[in-house]
């Protein structure tokens, strides 16, 4: 095995803690985006429209034809 050094850890554990935080950041943002706070982009598999609905949490229906459409997940 390859011995560590104090710094190498300490550089380590530093790196890995800047992930964990980013990771925490970012779940929370998928969360409030799911949440519905945000309008949301549909892409309808029937006829090729993309809409945008307001605050839509679940599929939406397309104004074209009216098939319903899950939201565009980026
Ligand atoms: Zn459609």
């Amino acid at each position: 095995m390859f011995p560590f050094s104090t710094g190498m850890t300490f550089l380590t554990g530093l790196g890995l803690g800047v992930l964990g935080v980013l990771w925490i950041l970012y779940e929370r943002r998928d969360f409030r985006a799911a949440s519905g706070r945000r309008p949301s982009a549909h892409h309808c598999v029937r006829c090729d429209a993309v809409y945008g609905a307001e605050r839509a949490s679940g599929p939406c229906a397309c104004p074209r034809c009216g098939h319903l459409n899950p939201a565009l997940r980026f």
